[in-house]
């Protein structure tokens, strides 16, 4: 059997959608898999749109969900230039290989490739207009998806236009051939045009590649494809927002792809040998939100300490709650206590900025609950003297010696635990308290509890 050689050809537009980015994944899990090429080619046709800060958008996207290519950009290959706007005189011999065979004529300007077949003359009536049509036989797509999809092409179609620019059609087509392309694999909404392709194939008695379509994203509610202006629909958002780009490697990898054994969590190394087309589902994916969501948090959870500090560390840098001066130790403390319950990266800051600060705010509705308790102050100061004494600062010491204060007082150490909260964090919630207070250390924790005793002392 001869190579895999795959291809993502997208024009770049200045957003990376989760579509194309699907698109890609499918074809690099297929080079994977089979052991066979990845090309990048950049169909950069519109000038307007294609500009070089959206290529950059679309190269660092690819690179950041780990989609590295064989052959494109930056990555010479035996069948460059990857850039369409480069490879004008292939495009030319190719229009000469189609006019030596008699299958271009011009009209109005405009280069047609002409269909093979008896013409005939319809009126189209919603244009009001003579058309000239051609008998042809429908092409048969064997879609290693869809299975066999038929279609018919009966008109001619223009492949350069009046300004000299060749189009999509034929230049994807001539890249296809000029690549050595095996299996082209891209988006439903191409299935229309693949028996135009099929045409221009063989036109040019070019062997024709295996063609799988894959279903469309609908976007989350309501029927529809995704588009870029749905939510969740741009990868550059997902790095903004500190998304691990496993877990969403692995989220696209699911759309639409269905490994048929429940198991969604997966390395990639697996996902490779899993992935086939007969595991494509025919029907259209829907992008689900909270399964993202829920699959970042896992991929989070399962980082290791020294991973996940690293990846976290410029995020809170940028949000002021780290200077290069911070206690390195303090920090891994910080995250290992709280490694478990984080869920989003986005939302770390405030989930722990106030072991990093001492102006924080505290919680209303918490604060409404301890005004409750009249001795509260009273309370703060034994509190305050019972932790002073000890001199092992450890969670099961603390544990101990707030055992024997509430026992003293009739009550079970937990009674005191909101209000121990409230003052070193101004929260009602966040990780174990015991462990927490540890790793604040026993000068900061006497320190808040103070403050808070003069803030209600104040209040008052
Ligand atoms: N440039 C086309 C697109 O972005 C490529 C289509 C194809 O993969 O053949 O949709």
């Amino acid at each position: 059997m001869s190579e895999v050689r795959v291809r993502f050809a997208p024009s770049p537009t200045g957003f990376f959608h989760i579509g194309s980015a699907r698109t890609a994944l499918f074809n690099w899990l297929y080079a994977k898999h089979t052991g066979g090429k990845f090309v990048l080619r950049i169909e950069d046709t519109d000038k307007q749109r294609n500009t070089q800060s959206a290529l950059n958008l679309l190269l660092e996207g690819m690179n950041w969900l780990g989609l590295d290519w064989d052959e494109g950009p930056k990555k010479d290959g035996n069948y460059g230039p990857y850039f369409q706007s480069q490879r004008n005189s292939i495009y030319h011999d190719y229009l000469n290989i189609l006019k030596e065979k008699n299958r271009v004529y011009e009209k109005e300007g405009a280069l047609w490739f002409k269909l093979n077949g008896e013409r005939y003359i319809e009126y189209d009536s919603f244009h009001k207009r003579e058309i000239e049509k051609v008998k042809n036989q429908p092409t048969l797509i064997n879609d290693l998806i869809r299975g066999p999809v038929e279609r018919i092409e009966e008109k001619d179609f223009i492949i350069f236009r009046s300004n000299g620019e060749p189009v999509f059609h034929f230049v994807n087509v001539v890249d296809d051939i000029t690549m050595q392309i095996s299996h082209v694999i891209r988006g439903e909404d191409h299935l229309s045009n693949t028996s135009k392709h099929i045409e221009l194939y063989r036109a040019f008695d070019a062997k024709i590649p295996e063609f799988a379509h894959i279903p469309l994203i609908l976007k989350e509610t309501g029927p529809g494809k995704m588009s870029k202006r749905d939510k969740g629909a741009l990868i550059e958002n997902y790095k903004e927002r500190y998304f691990s780009s496993s877990a969403l490697r692995n989220y696209i990898s699911l759309l639409g792809w269905n490994p048929k054994d429940n198991k969604e969590i997966m390395p990639i190394e697996t996902i490779i040998k899993k992935f086939s087309f007969e595991g494509i589902n025919k029907g259209n994916a829907r992008f689900d939100e909270t399964k993202l969501f829920v699959m970042n948090s896992k991929y989070i959870k399962e980082m290791s300490l020294e991973s996940l500090s690293e990846f976290v560390l410029p995020k809170l840098k940028l949000d002021g709650l780290i200077i290069e001066s911070s206690n390195k130790g303090y920090f891994l403390n910080v995250l290992k206590l709280c490694k478990d319950k984080i869920n989003s990266i986005e939302n770390l800051s405030s989930y722990i900025d106030y072991f990093f600060s001492e102006s924080f705010d505290y919680d209303k509705k918490g604060m409404d609950k301890i005004f409750k308790n009249e001795n509260i102050c009273t309370i703060i100061e034994e509190l305050i003297v019972t932790l002073s004494k000890i001199s092992n600062f450890e969670s099961c010491v603390i544990d101990k010696e707030l055992t024997i204060y509430a026992e003293k007082n009739g009550c079970k150490i937990f009674t005191f635990f909101p209000l121990i909260r409230m003052a070193v964090s101004g929260r009602t919630g966040g990780p174990d308290l015991l462990p927490m207070i540890e790793i604040m250390g026993k000068q900061r924790v006497l320190k808040r509890l103070k403050s808070f005793c003069n803030k209600l002392n104040l209040d008052n």
